[in-house]
């Protein structure tokens, strides 16, 4: 009699907080619809699907829960009806999202199984052990699923299948200690199932509670990590020339330079900077010469490969990082860099812009920073200018100290008030 009260007690308490799961489920996607709908500004693809899949969502769990409470069947069944056409939207969500090419029918047909699954564990197509194992070990699995989003880029991708066992093993554990500990410890005639139902009902509650806000939470950290994805390659990319910004160049040049110090490795620095572009804009006209800076990025970038990074110092004047080059390997380089670009005119046939560039060469000693190599280079660049341009020159190995630091001020005004640039101005007028 007492352990039949107790049963009633815990069904009671359990239909109690099943609906109150229910209810915080609903608030909780309520919160997140404002989110997900914004999320449609940004470029990122699946975005309206899943927020008219959260907008469904609500609906239905909304109108389930009160169907339950008012015991009001029918609008039960219209309610399952709504999920499964809300899973429809998220399913075309994640298609999109995933950019995984597959008819519309495969989407549907996948919502409408889960929709069948769903109303079949309503109505308590879930009495046998190895059904209620199921049911658990699939919402497990779906929960550890709809989470997977954001953490799949942290996934080791040469090794799906240690993906597949983890979430098979994650989702049987579930199962499994469901039963496991609701079980009575001295199991009686008549009682023994109860406690482990009440155990299963109220984890069934709490997993289906938790997937549709553990879900969309997923979709909205996975479309910031993309937007913030690609507001991270904007900024570290030059918009006109596909090179990395300055910023970039600086971050990714202390890495770099960490690493091969770290290593004992050599490491040089070339800054290029394009001969009198100032008339090439003068007499193409300033597209021109944005098309001619663009074509140079794309020749030396291709010209590099994997043996070095490019970026944009500002204006018509480079930066060249390369790891593992000793000044004389960095000095071959740029010698074939001045030589590739001589010989690779901008533009079409009719209208060939000839290019030249002249390279400052350091390459870092000990206790060197990057700004130390990008100041002697500077330094050198003035020599290439000052030698008759189109050249490479190396740096001397004197200390970066505040004369240096003034001096490559003063080398940078002197290139632009240069006695051979206003020689080559009246040459060319
Ligand atoms: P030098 O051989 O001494 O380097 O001569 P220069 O004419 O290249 O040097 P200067 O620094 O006097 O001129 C650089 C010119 O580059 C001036 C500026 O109009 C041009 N420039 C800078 N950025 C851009 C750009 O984004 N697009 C175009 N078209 N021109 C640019
Ligand atoms: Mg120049
Ligand atoms: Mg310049």
């Amino acid at each position: 009699m007492a352990a039949t009260q107790a049963a009633l007690y815990f069904s009671t308490t359990g239909r109690f907080e099943m609906s109150f799961l229910a209810f915080i489920s609903v608030i909780a996607l309520l919160a997140m619809l404002p989110v997900l709908w914004s999320l449609q500004r940004t470029a990122v693809a699946g975005a309206r699907e899943f927020a008219t899949g959260c907008l469904l969502c609500i609906a239905a769990t909304g109108a389930m829960t009160a169907a339950a409470a008012l015991q009001m069947p029918l609008a039960i069944v219209l309610g399952h009806a709504a999920l499964t056409v809300a899973f429809v939207f998220i399913l075309l969500g994640y298609g999109r999202l995933l950019d995984l090419s597959l008819p519309v029918g495969v989407f549907v047909a996948l919502a409408f199984a889960g929709g069948v699954t769903g109303f079949a564990i309503t109505l308590g197509g879930h009495d046998s052990l190895p059904a209620r194992m199921i049911v658990i070990g699939g919402l497990a699995a779906m929960l550890i699923l709809a989470a997977g989003p954001p953490a799949a880029d942290r996934w080791p991708k040469a090794k799906p299948v240690m993906q597949v066992a983890i979430l098979a093993a994650a989702a049987v554990a579930c199962a499994a200690s469901v039963h496991v500990f609701g079980r009575p410890p001295h199991p009686s005639a008549g009682v023994a199932e109860a406690p482990a139902s009440i155990a299963f009902e109220l984890s069934l509650a709490a997993l289906s509670a938790l997937l549709l806000p553990v879900l969309f939470f997923a979709v909205i950290v996975t479309v910031q990590n993309r937007v913030i994805a690609g507001l991270r390659v904007a900024i570290a990319r030059d918009g006109l020339t596909g090179a990395l910004s300055r910023g970039a160049l600086i971050e990714e040049g202390e890495r770099i330079f960490a690493e091969c110090l770290t290593h004992g490795r050599p490491l040089a620095f070339l800054l290029l900077d394009l001969d009198y572009f100032k008339q090439i804009n003068d007499r193409y006209g300033h597209a021109c010469g944005d098309m001619a800076l663009a074509h140079f990025a794309d020749v030396v970038s291709t010209f590099l490969g994997e043996r070095g990074i490019l970026g944009r110092i500002g204006g018509e004047e480079f930066g060249v990082i390369l790891p593992g080059h000793t000044e004389e390997q960095a000095t071959a380089l740029a010698e074939d860099i001045c030589r590739t670009v001589r010989e690779t005119p901008a533009g079409r046939a009719q209208r060939r812009i000839r290019l030249t560039v002249s390279i400052g060469i350091a390459a870092a000693v000990p206790d060197d920073t990057i700004t130390d190599v990008m100041i002697r280079a500077d330094l050198a660049l003035y020599d290439s200018k000052a030698d008759g341009r189109d050249r490479c020159s190396i740096a001397r190995r004197h200390q970066i100290d505040a004369s240096s630091l003034a001096l490559a001020a003063a080398a940078a005004q002197l290139r632009a008030a240069d006695p051979l640039r206003e020689q080559h101005l009246a040459q060319t007028a």
